[in-house]
Parts: structure tokens; sequence; C-alpha cells
């Protein structure tokens, strides 16, 4: 009679993992390395990938490329530096009376697991060497001295850790797979199960674990990648509906005649993506609660007049604005387009930046206190505690992906919110969009306005610099004008002076003598980069040598030419950035852009870069050669890994999930309703922390 018969279903789930079968508390330490504590931890520790044994062969069954599973002793092992501090292992494989060699490069650590005598089972695609087959990096499983080889069946593979081998896992997984599965209980209706086609809690633990055949295998990991998926965007409505009900913003309509006393201030007409965009916005900020929008736009899409619109709505209702810029020269560039727009208006405009003197400060802080101003413009200095807010009613942040609870937090009065606009010109893949911005509303400007010319882009060739710098100057000589952006230097502000001076120095001696340069760097004060720009935008500079500080932003629609070297130290996101800055007039763009080294990822980046011109296609590639985890990561927004889903892989299963998770909301607010109590519970459980959605329950 087991110990445990009386305790309930949930109660099993919860026991340590060191009592169950096949572990103790030797493999339990080992297992809590894993952070795997209860019997429900290693239940949901899914494999993280799977081994074919129903694809074990012989050594003469093998085919050119196809891949298979080869079990064997090895026979013998070879290590080699093959020069230049690259290595290769080989180690050969003994099946009766036949051999195979697979192979590693550069896996030095790789020598550790095998020993002379062992059995083994290789997976991957042979190749045929002269007589011999060969494996390069195959997936490894060393088997246990008197193991067979699983048979027939397709095999979990788990992450692992020292001391823990493949097979022993298997075992302890497989075993509470098989004892445990059962007191798991459904968190979706019987109804909804049968509707999306969803594998049953229970079959679909023991399946993942113990697949029977390839199709169950796919219909188990499908049912918990919907799952985790679904979860995450509930727990994103829920948060949605939790602030529309919390969160009070003043009501801030347009109608006809503010409409067209603000257009009537534009120097051009818009696109149909700014008029929409507008809607949308204009939708937003009549509702008294707050807008929480996100404006994307490439580079020279035209989102600051959208955002000059949505200030001047909130100051046609006697509310104020505030535009936050990651830098203080854009902050300044957007002084510069508000006042020439604003010029017969009466509508008041501060600057508000770090670099203002103490009594700037103060004179600027009693105005806005006093309502006094109503476009309040500046960096991150807006969200210091002593700036105080006459009426505060829209925050539009430009170009930010940081800006927290805490931010917001700071700018909240008596009880109300401001509305926000949040602008980006690095396109947001849609999977992200739709995850860890999955509550913001999303308006796109994909027109460029009209008359754009286009922007050629050309990888330079070392040997052919010279044509370019002749092309160059022939265009300054035209009257455009250029920039030079020196190599990124990595952690180093003094490193990047040097770089950027010394290429200043190169050109004003050399390629362009002729010409007018000028240096800007970030070390520059902001009066000095200020007077640099207003130089530049005039004319009376005719280059610009930059470091990257004229990436965001920087609106001079003369520029036309640009040249980037050390092209393979930035990323894609930043180099189409650049190449923004010759993107914004009536005369076509010239970027050239040199690697002063080349590794493979930065060949790949910098083919993608010259092949479109289109920054959302260019941000999906730029995702799926970096993965999610380095653009956008979970775990820096604060929410859990996933288990199973791959945002990079499982788009479509996102978009369903999503869709999904509206109807329900919609059919059931707050997921009250009966037969759904325990997946709200559960959704809670795993996102309410992290999401401040209150307790469970
Ligand atoms: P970004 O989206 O990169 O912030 P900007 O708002 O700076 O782009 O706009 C880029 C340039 O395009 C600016 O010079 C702006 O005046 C101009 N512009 C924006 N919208 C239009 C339009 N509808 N027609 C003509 N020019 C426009
Ligand atoms: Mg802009």
């Amino acid at each position: 009679m087991n110990a445990n018969a009386d305790k309930s279903p949930a109660e099993h789930l919860l026991t340590p993992v060191q009592f169950l079968k096949g572990v103790g508390p030797q493999r339990a330490e080992l297992l809590e390395r894993l952070e795997l504590r209860r019997a429900v931890d290693l239940l949901f520790f899914f494999p993280r990938s799977y081994q074919d044994m129903s694809e074990l062969r012989t050594v003469q069954q093998l085919e050119e490329n196809v891949p298979v599973s080869v079990c064997g002793v090895v026979e013998e092992i070879d290590e080699r530096n093959t020069g230049t501090g690259r290595s290769m292992l080989g180690v050969l494989i003994r099946q009766e009376t036949q051999f195979l060699r697979s192979l590693w490069f550069n896996q030095p650590h790789m020598r550790q697991k095998f020993a002379v005598g062992q059995r083994v089972v290789l997976s991957g695609k042979p190749r045929l060497n002269g007589l011999r087959w060969e494996m390069t990096h195959p997936r490894v499983e060393i088997l246990a001295a008197g193991e067979d080889p699983p048979s027939g069946r397709i095999s979990p593979m788990y992450s692992l850790t020292e001391g823990l081998t493949q097979p022993a896992m298997r075992r302890i997984v497989g075993s509470i797979a098989e004892s445990h599965s059962d007191a798991v209980e459904e968190v979706f209706p019987e109804s909804f199960l049968h509707e999306k086609k969803l594998l049953p809690i229970t079959d679909a633990l023991r399946q993942i674990h113990a697949p029977d055949n390839i199709e169950r295998l796919e219909h188990a990991r499908r049912r918990f990648i919907y799952q985790e998926l679904l979860f995450m965007q509930l727990a994103l409505g829920l948060r949605r509906s939790k602030l529309q009900q919390e969160q009070r913003s003043p009501a801030l309509p347009a109608n006809a005649k503010i409409d067209a006393r603000i257009r009537r201030l534009f120097p051009f007409e818009l696109t149909g993506d700014q008029q929409q965009a507008i809607a949308d916005i204009s939708h937003d900020m009549q509702r008294e609660y707050p807008m929480n929008r996100l404006l994307q736009g490439d580079v020279g899409s035209g989102k600051t007049v959208v955002a000059e619109y949505a200030m001047l709505l909130a100051v046609a209702h006697q509310h104020q604005a505030a535009l936050m810029a990651p830098t203080e020269l854009l902050a300044r560039q957007h002084v510069r387009t508000l006042a020439r727009d604003l010029r017969e208006s009466r509508v008041r405009i501060a600057l508000l930046t770090g670099s203002l003197s103490a009594a700037e400060r103060r004179t600027a802080l009693e105005r806005i206190a006093a309502g006094e101003i109503d476009l309040i413009i500046g960096t991150h200095a807006i969200v210091q505690a002593d700036v105080k807010f006459k009426q505060l009613g829209l925050v539009i942040i430009d170009e930010q992906h940081r800006f927290g609870v805490n931010q917001r937090a700071a700018l909240r009065q008596a009880g109300l919110d401001p509305h926000y606009l949040v602008m980006t010109a690095t396109p947001i893949p849609r999977t992200i969009s739709m995850t860890l911005f999955g509550d913001l509303d999303v308006s796109t400007l994909k027109q460029t306005p009209p008359g754009r010319q286009p922007v050629h882009t050309y990888l330079g060739e070392e040997g052919q610099r010279e044509k370019w710098w002749e092309f160059f100057r022939k265009k300054l000589r035209e009257g455009r004008q250029g920039y030079v952006i020196a190599p990124l230097v990595d952690d180093s502000p003094e490193l990047e002076i040097q770089s950027v001076e010394s290429a200043y120095e190169n050109l004003a001696n050399g390629e362009l003598e002729a010409f007018r340069l000028g240096v800007l760097h970030g070390r520059q004060s902001s009066e000095e980069k200020e007077a640099l720009m207003q130089a530049f935008n005039a004319g009376e500079l005719q280059v610009l040598v930059a470091t990257s500080v004229v990436e965001v932003g920087i609106d001079v629609p003369n520029a036309t030419l640009m040249t980037i070297e050390g092209g393979e130290r930035f990323g894609l996101a930043q180099l189409h950035q650049l190449r923004g800055r010759v993107s914004r007039g009536a005369y076509p763009g010239y970027v050239c852009v040199y690697a002063s080294a080349n590794s493979d990822g930065a060949q790949q980046r910098l083919q993608a870069f010259s092949r479109t011109t289109d920054g959302f296609e260019l941000a999906e590639s730029d995702f799926q050669m970096r993965g999610p985890g380095n653009l956008f990561s979970l775990k820096q927004h604060g929410l859990p890994p996933f288990r199973i889903a791959d945002l990079t892989r499982d788009f479509a299963v996102l978009e369903e999930a999503r869709a999904d998770a509206q109807q329900m909301l919609d059919a059931a607010p707050g997921l009250d309703a009966e037969e759904l109590q325990l997946l709200k519970q559960r959704v809670l459980l795993r996102y309410g922390g992290a999401m401040e959605l209150g307790d469970v329950g």
C-alpha cells in the first residue's frame, strides 16, 4: 500500500522530488539545480528535443544525408589542433565489423564525454568520405553499462546538469508522467478542448514525455505551446481591462473646429497613414482612461506631425502636453519644428533638459506649474520629481523603449493619468508587439511622405574607395551635404572620440580637404552640438564627421550622402537608423558602408541592410537572425520565460491565441465565468505577480 494513497491529487503533485520513485536525496539535489523541486515541476519539464529511435540503423543501411541514429562502441578517440587555435575531435564508433567516424570542430569540451569501450547512440546526417561513413556534430547519447538503446520509439532529450545522465532523467520523468499525469486538472472546459482540437492534459503530458508516434507528439506539443501563449494573452487582456477600470484620464475629444484649427498649421498634406494614426489617437484621447498607444513608423515616415496633432488636441482643451526625446539634440530639433509651425499661434513652448542653468530651470518649472507653458519639450529631465505640471493631459515618448511604471507614477497627478503615446522608428516585430507590448495599441506609418527619393546602399569594397569619394565630392559640389560615421567603439567614450577625431583629421587633410567639415560626438556640450547642427542645417558645414549620435531623428533634408566606417560593429536597426538621415528630402540618398573586419554574422547583416530599405522587413530579419532573446527578452520585462513556445517559430499559434483570448475576455470579462475559474487561477498564478494583476482568485 502506497503511503501517499490518502493524499488528494493536488497534494500528490506537490510531493517533493526526493520522495519520488527513482530519485532520493542525492538526485534531488541535482534536480534542484534545474529548479525541479516538486512532482509537478518534473511533469512540466518538457524535453528540449527528441531522438527518433525508430530510425536506429546499422552502418550498412546508411544513406547519404538521410538523418538516422546509429548505436555502437567507442573504438578510438583522436584530438587534433588544426592550427590557428582550431581543434578537431574524431571519435570512431564500431558496430560489429563496421565503422562510423564522428567529428567535432572547435568543440574541445566534447572530448570529456567519451571513453573507449562506451556504448553510444549517435544521431545525425551521415556522409560517405571515401569508403568511410562520417557524421559531423551528431547528437550523442551515452548508454549506461548493460543498457539497451531505446528502440522503436521517439526518445525525449532533457536538459541535464552535471551528474545526471539522459537515461536517468528519462526514467525519472517517464515514471512521474506515468504515475502523476492523472492528477493534473484540466484547465480548459471540455467544449473548448473539443472546439480547438486540443489534446486533454493527461494525454498531452504522457505523450510529450513518452510519445507513441510523431503525430501524437506534435498534437501534445501543440497543446502546450498554445496553452502557454494563450495564458500570456489572457494575462495581457486582464491587465488591460484592469488599467481601464482603475485609471482615469481627462477626456480630450477632437471636433471639427479643433481639427481644422490644428491642420491649418501643417505645411503639407498628411499621408493616409498619418490621417489614420491621428484618427486612432483622437479616438483614444476622447475616453476617460489613458491612451496607451505605440506609433511606429520607419525613419522619415513623419511621426512628428502626428505627435504635434495630439499635443495640440490637449492644448485645445487647456491641458499641457509633454514630449520626451532621448537626447537633448532631438529635443531641440522638436522645439524648432514646433516653433516653426506654431509661430502664429498663442501656444507657449518650453525646453526642459539637463543642460539648463539653475536659474533657467527654476523659471521654466515655475511657468510650467503656473500653467503659463502649454508644451514642454525635453529629455528625461521632464520626469524628475520637482517638475509640477498645472494640468498634464498627454505625454509623448519619442524613441525610447524604457519608460516604466515608476516614471508613469511620477506623472500621475491628483488621481489622473495623462494619455500616453510612444513613438518608435525601430519597428517592433509583430510577435513582440503582440506579447511584450501586448497591451499597447499600435498605429503604423507605412507610407512615406510624397516626393521622397530612394536611398541607394552600397557595400564598400576597399579597392573602390577612391571611386566612392569621387562621387561623394561630386555630389557635395552639386550642393548636397553628407555624413561620415566613424566606427562605434564599445564602452569607451574616449576611444570613440579619438576615432571620430582622427577620421576628421584624415578627411580634412585628404579626401575632403576642399570642403567645410564639422565633427560631432557625444562628449561635446549641448551648446556645441546645437551650434554644429545649426551650422549644418544652414549649409555652412557641408559634411559632419560624427559618431552614431546622429543616429536618431536628426532631420536635415539636404543631407543625402553617408559613409559608414566599421559597419560590422553596428546592429541592423542602428544601420537603418543611420541611413534614415539621408532619406529625408527631394534628392536621392547614397550610403556606402565599409566593414573593417568581417565575421559571418556581420556579413549577413550588411547584406540584409543593402538589400532592402524597408525597416519592417529589416526588423523581421534581425529578429530571425538574432532571435527574440537579444532584442527584447521576457526576463528584461520581468516576465517568466516560456517553457515550450518560441516566438520566432510559433507566430501562427500566437495570432490564434491572441484572437481566442480576446474572444474569451469579451464573452466573460475578467474571465469571470464558472467554467473558467481554474483557468483564471492558473493564469494569475503564472503572470499575476509580473503583471501586477493582484492576488490569485
Ligand atoms: P520621423 O518619423 O522619422 O520622426 P519626421 O516626422 O521627422 O519623421 O518627418 C520627416 C520629414 O518628412 C520631415 O522633414 C517632415 O517635415 C516631412 N514630412 C512629414 N510628413 C510629411 C507629409 N505628409 N508630406 C510631406 N513631408 C512630410
Ligand atoms: Mg522623429
